[in-house]
């Protein structure tokens, strides 16, 4: 992963470019998004850029998290049963998702799927494949304590 003090200067220019503007709130959303690993939802990004920021709104937050979406410095990590959560690993990389506690982690897997470019009239452009099991800490808690 790109250094993350390479990524905001990257996320601020763009916003330059964009002419969009440029807050500390804006900042932490990213910075947030970047510091963490289990793929936070933009609710649980708003709670933690509170924490800086106490008049933060909501909106705003999601507003940002769309925008680094559209810029492609974030990605949604699509998952029944939850809400969206967010990624700022925008490297290709795959998901082990825990389906007791939801946590998410990053794998990078040897295995090349090959997926032709072009599928039932579809142009490919990537993949992404979501590993479902019981994470360490809920194996853990499975077990029969004796
Ligand atoms: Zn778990
Ligand atoms: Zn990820």
């Amino acid at each position: 992963m790109v250094d993350r003090e390479e990524r905001l200067q990257d996320f601020i220019d763009r916003c330059r470019q964009e002419g969009l503007k440029i807050t500390p709130q804006r900042v932490a959303v990213y910075e947030i998004l970047l510091n963490s690993y289990n793929h936070p939802t933009v609710e649980e990004i708003y709670d933690e850029v509170k924490k800086r920021y106490p008049f933060v709104s909501l909106a705003t937050v999601y507003r940002t998290v769309e925008t680094l979406e559209q810029m492609g410095l974030a990605k949604k990590v699509c998952y029944w049963g939850s809400s969206a959560r967010y990624d700022a690993n925008i490297d290709e990389h795959h998901h082990l998702i825990c389906v007791k506690c939801g946590a998410i982690r990053d794998i990078y897997m040897e295995e090349d799927l090959s997926i032709p470019s072009e599928l039932e009239g579809f142009r490919t452009e990537g993949y992404s494949v979501n590993i479902y099991g019981l994470c360490p800490e809920c194996r853990e808690k499975a077990q029969p304590t004796s």
